[in-house]
């Protein structure tokens, strides 16, 4: 066979080790992972020599916005952020506030998504569909869309578009038979909104509010609820951004006891903390996420959860809001204020910087947390690892380099980065995707459309 890239002598490494080795490619593919093949005249050779040679990431929470007339290139550019950050396949939402076409149909819904994201995107990606309470057939739609290659699914149990607790049980039910994975962002509603109406009455209407509002035992409530449902339909149950101890418990005792509960945690929980939301309003809005940002204790408490396993993976949760634009205050009260913060360009640099400079996870155990996992949980078969014939989705990260991250470096279609000046360490030089580079010595040379939808079935039940 005809490799049609190596590359060379760079320190491959994988969620169960490390080595300094060749990467042979061709058609896309790894074919190889070791000692190179005589190179022929069609070869291109690339040098590694000093670098990490990682699988790139896979980041499977994002809202990222779909093109609208207004707004014609934030998928694109977003999906160029996320090239620049080394992540090589990631999973959209289709929540209300992303500009997607909401239907009321889960076949409908994937089909206007797929229009409206069609040739835009620069790395692979998909859809995890959110399920809210206009679908009102989601026992007959949800076993559709995981036909049409969309088998995981995100209930709210907060917000406008909260899925009540029967359609809950439902969308259980649906995913357990036909081989789904349903998301769930476990907040207690009724807590929420008693806490919400507590604070407004005491005229407490400013940003910093927000995190009052939703103390952890919101979320360790929340937690266990959707735990017990999951228990009764006998199904496995994800759940997104865990953000602290209380909710950490929960879970942890539901695997304790052999259960199929999932978990993923954010960088902006492992790296930030409530002391941001002491600063004043017009910055404070920067920081209004839900669950809110928590404790020293609660992010060392997920740091430990992330090595023992507790927790299964870390992604961005992307919300390419504008502090100027979707966060801009315009006197409301707290509760009003756009949620979310950007992050699909800083997951990898949070992580490894974080993460692995600082000793808290192995190199292999963020790739394990990054690529691997993600990509055999949500899946994406042909991803997540340096071995052959997966797909030749490669970073190459120079471990030596320090950076500063600023807004103004960064790509991202958000006006603001909530990491502004943290020191980090390690620098993606280089990725391919599919075998082709789309960011080549700190440059993008991929283009818009490369990326390819990806059909999704999961393998591991
Ligand atoms: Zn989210």
């Amino acid at each position: 066979m005809a490799a049609a890239l190596i590359i060379r002598g760079g320190v491959v490494v994988t969620a169960t080790g490390r080595r300094t080795a060749d990467v042979v490619i061709s058609d896309g593919r790894i074919v190889a992972v070791g000692e190179s093949p005589a190179v022929g005249e069609n070869t291109r050779v690339i040098d590694a020599a000093g670098l990490l040679v990682l699988p790139g990431a896979v980041d499977v929470h994002t809202h990222t916005r779909v093109a609208t007339d207004e707004q014609p290139d934030r998928f694109f550019q977003d999906s160029v952020a996320a090239a620049f950050g080394g992540t090589t396949t990631f999973l959209a939402f289709n929540n209300p506030g992303t500009g997607s076409e909401q239907t009321g149909s889960l076949p409908t819904d994937i089909a206007a998504w797929r229009r409206q994201t069609d040739s835009d995107s620069a790395v692979d990606y998909g859809l995890s569909l959110v399920l809210q309470p206009a679908h009102s057939h989601l026992a007959r739609e949800i076993p559709m869309a995981i036909d049409a290659g969309v088998p995981t699914f995100k209930a709210f149990m907060v917000f406008d578009f909260a899925l009540p607790a029967p359609a809950m049980e439902i969308a259980l039910r649906a995913t357990a038979d036909f081989n789904g994975l349903l998301e769930v962002h476990g907040e207690d509603k009724q807590a929420l909104e008693a806490n919400i109406a507590a604070l407004l009455a005491g005229g407490k209407t400013a940003a910093r509010y927000h995190a009052a509002s939703r103390p952890p035992y919101v979320e360790a409530a929340g937690t266990r609820t959707t735990i017990e449902m999951a228990r009764a339909a006998g199904t496995p149950v994800y759940f997104v951004h865990v953000s602290c101890r209380a909710a950490l418990d929960e879970i942890g005792r539901a695997r304790a006891a052999g259960e199929p509960v999932f978990g993923e945690t954010c960088p902006h929980f492992l790296v930030l903390d409530e002391s941001r939301y002491d600063l004043a309003d017009a910055e404070c809005v920067k920081y209004v996420i839900s669950p809110p940002l928590r404790t020293q204790a609660d992010r060392d408490a997920l740091w430990a959860a992330l090595r023992d396993g507790t927790l299964d993976l870390i992604a961005s949760d992307h919300v390419p809001d504008r502090a100027g634009v979707e966060k801009r205050l315009t006197g409301q009260a707290f509760p009003e204020i756009s949620n979310g913060a950007p992050g699909i360009e800083t997951l990898l640099a949070i992580v490894y910087s974080d993460g692995v400079q600082r000793g808290r996870v192995s190199v292999e155990r963020m790739v394990d947390l990054l690529s691997t996992t993600p990509a055999r949980l949500f899946g994406l078969n042909s991803k997540g690892s340096i071995e052959p014939g997966k797909d030749a989705d490669v970073v190459l990260l120079d471990p030596q380099e320090r950076r500063t991250i600023t807004q103004q470096e960064l790509h991202h279609t958000s006006d603001y980065t909530p990491y502004e000046g943290m020191a980090a360490a390690g620098i993606v030089r280089s990725v391919l995707v599919r075998g082709e580079f789309v960011i080549r010595d700190g440059r993008f040379v991929g283009r818009r459309g490369f990326g390819r939808f990806q059909e999704r079935r999961l393998t591991w039940r």
